[in-house]
């Protein structure tokens, strides 16, 4: 019976290691997200997306027809009670070479966010400079966060309700001062793989809300949003996911991305109008 088990979650887990490597693969050729010689920051927080993300990145490296550099770096954010032996236990039996950075954002955002109010903002924004700072250090050409393809769409819903704009999480940015190539390997992926996956291979997970703080509450209204839509209408995030990789400026109402003024029917057409009228 256990042998029977056994075998069937091999079985699942060999399917799933399929499809997010196809679809990790398939995006990082979409964007060409990473290039010979590229040395690849793998940013890990300790959570489900950016341990798959290292491990089907490494998988992928072992069979790519390019070669390219992995690194994994863990900020440790000196948040009370972060296991501190968990990741390098980890990262040592992988055989991936790595780096524990060391910041205590915990006390700076303590110290100057007033209480009850939410911390993640600015936790996150000194999170991404560190990260930023050491890929400089280390000359990393391409930063990889383990954001999928439901943050992508949770992402683009929050800033419409939240922030009057229509834009999501880029599978492949440059950070503002132009200096990072910000890279998000697991944008097709679907969070209910990573997480099945996550505990196929039983990533050794340090739990999220060591802060205190509850990660972003509205993002969370948006996601149970998004699965209760799927749940009635199976499909719809898939076709939501489309529709943010076909654009179509001229149907939208955006005067910076289509010259809407500029309007004007065609001198053909024009004439054509003109000769039946006549
Ligand atoms: S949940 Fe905690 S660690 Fe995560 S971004 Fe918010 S404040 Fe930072």
């Amino acid at each position: 019976m256990t042998s029977e088990i056994d075998r069937k979650e091999k079985l699942e887990l060999n399917k799933l290691q399929k499809r997010l490597r196809r679809l990790t693969g398939q995006a990082i050729a979409d964007f060409n997200m990473i290039e010979e010689g590229d040395k690849v920051m793998v940013c890990l927080s300790g959570g489900k997306d950016s341990y798959t993300m290292l491990d089907i990145l490494m998988n992928l490296q072992r069979s790519a027809p390019i070669s390219f550099e992995i690194i994994a770096v863990n900020l440790d954010q000196k948040q009370p009670g972060f296991p501190e032996h968990i990741l390098p236990e980890y990262l040592s039996q992988v055989g991936v070479n790595y780096h524990i950075l060391e910041k205590d954002t915990y006390s700076i955002v303590k110290e100057v966010v007033p209480e009850g109010k939410t911390t993640c903002g600015l936790c996150s924004r000194l999170r991404r400079g560190s990260l930023y700072g050491f890929a400089e250090e280390i000359g990393a050409t391409k930063i990889a966060l383990g954001h999928h393809r439901d943050d992508i769409l949770e992402t683009l819903f929050l800033n419409m309700f939240f922030g009057g704009k229509l834009k999501s999480m880029p599978p492949k940015l440059l950070s503002d001062d132009g200096k990072h190539v910000v890279i998000r390997p697991l944008a097709y992926c679907k969070e209910a793989d990573i997480e099945e996956y996550s505990l196929l291979k039983a990533f050794p997970i340090i739990p999220c809300n060591l802060c205190g703080s509850q990660e972003n509450l509205q993002r969370q209204v948006v996601k149970e949003m998004l699965q209760s839509w799927d749940k009635q209408y199976p499909g719809r995030v898939d076709t939501m996911f489309s529709a943010v990789q076909n654009v179509v400026p001229s149907h939208l109402a955006d005067t910076e991305l289509f010259d809407f003024k500029g309007l004007k029917q065609s001198e053909d057409a024009f004439k054509r109008l003109n000769i039946i009228e006549l």
